[in-house]
């Protein structure tokens, strides 16, 4: 940046990492290591406000967010960027997600304001498949609960076996079959499924879709009800907020495993924790809540099968592996770069831009 060009106010709303942070610099996402951004940002003059306080109208994020020019967020501690807040952000111009999934930014309001949401579209979405991966045969093999009687002191094999399954053999559904949902798929393959199929108002590639051998099934209802295993790789927007309600949880399988790493919203939480718990779900895993963090009472902590098993829940971690950190925050430092230097975004990373969607993902819209 010359030392001539306009200084902005940049705000990144990150996690704590404590300890861990101090110790691992590669945890580039938390408070303490910056997203690696406070050297380059300080040469070229601008201010750069880093916190995780980010509820309530006298947290760090609320009392800035007037006069900030850009906002830095990421989807795993989310700074929820609100219709009203986004009125009070007179000077915000530009938000950058950190990671992938912006659905913590008002997108309406954001075209609203003119404000440009940008993202990181892909940095991390090898580490969110392998995570559903391991999710699926977490839950099917029955791991869990096998591992904590060891950490019991116990042995017990019949215990754990009368709940575990092969994924070979199984019909596997993905309602989104973008970036994510097809890269899941293309692992599962090697796993020999029954039938792959999936849910999505956009087709996936021809070519793509032959590599896999996938069936497309138009209603979701429908697809769900044919699936052993279904798994949720979709964004949060307005059609897809509580989607897997009491009413679509009934046509899933009676013992099938579901998996929601896209948005913890998607699901209804007591809904999933009642199917769970009256067996009608076998399992549940996922690593994305409704709330970030989760209230220490949240019913998906402690949500459990007929038989004491069945959850795979974890904190929102499948897309911050040490790998994925140091591409979203090597990514948004080129958005960051690119805007200040009034150079035009990857069309790729572009979510709302001059008060319209610029991307197809997030609901199905006609243009005005
Ligand atoms: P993508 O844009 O490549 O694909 C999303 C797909 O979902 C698109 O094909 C779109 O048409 C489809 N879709 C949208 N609405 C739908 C609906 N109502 N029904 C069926 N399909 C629908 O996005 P991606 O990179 O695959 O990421 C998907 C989502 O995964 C993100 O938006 C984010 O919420 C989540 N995610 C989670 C993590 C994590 O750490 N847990 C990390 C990255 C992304």
């Amino acid at each position: 940046m010359s030392s001539g060009a306009q200084k902005y106010k940049v705000m990144a709303v990150l996690y704590r990492g404590g300890k861990a942070a101090q110790e691992e610099p590669r945890l580039l996402g938390t408070v303490e290591n910056k997203l690696g951004l406070e050297g380059w940002l300080r040469e070229g003059g601008h201010e750069f406000i880093v916190t995780d306080d980010k509820e309530g109208p006298n947290s760090v994020f609320q009392q800035n967010i007037a006069d900030t020019d850009v906002l830095i967020t990421t989807p795993f501690h989310p700074a929820y960027l609100t219709a009203d807040l986004f009125a009070k952000a007179k000077k915000l111009k530009l938000c950058i997600t950190a990671g992938v999934g912006s659905d913590h930014i008002d997108l309406n309001a954001a075209n609203k304001h003119k404000v440009t949401v940008a993202e990181v579209t892909g940095s991390n979405v090898v580490s969110v498949a392998e995570h559903v991966v391991m999710s699926m045969l977490l839950l099917v093999r029955n791991f869990v609960p096998a591992h904590e009687q060891i950490e019991r002191g116990q042995w017990n094999v019949a215990d754990v076996a009368r709940n575990s399954f092969d994924l070979e053999g199984k019909v596997i559904g993905t309602v989104g079959a973008g970036r994510i949902g097809q890269r899941v798929l293309k692992r599962l393959v090697a796993f020999d499924p029954k039938e792959l199929l999936y849910f999505d108002y956009a087709p996936m590639p021809a070519e793509a879709a032959a590599a896999l051998n996938i069936r497309r099934v138009a209603d979701l209802g429908d697809m769900v009800s044919q699936c052993d295993i279904v798994t949720i790789n979709c964004p949060l927007h307005e059609n897809t907020k509580g989607l897997f309600n009491k009413e679509l949880l009934a046509k899933m399988k009676k013992g099938s495993w579901l998996v929601n790493t896209a948005r913890g919203a998607i699901c209804v939480a007591e809904d999933v924790a009642e199917a769970l718990k009256s067996g009608h779900l076998n399992g549940y895993a996922g690593d994305v809540w409704n709330v970030q963090p989760a209230p220490s009472d949240h019913p998906w902590r402690t949500m459990k099968n007929t038989q004491g098993g069945g959850n795979g829940m974890v904190p929102h971690m499948s897309g911050t592996t040490l790998d994925a950190q140091y591409r979203y925050a090597t990514g948004a430092q080129e958005i960051l770069r690119r805007w200040t230097a009034g150079e035009k975004q990857e069309s790729a990373n572009l979510i709302v831009e001059n008060g319209e969607y610029a991307t197809k993902a997030y609901g199905e819209r006609t243009k005005k």
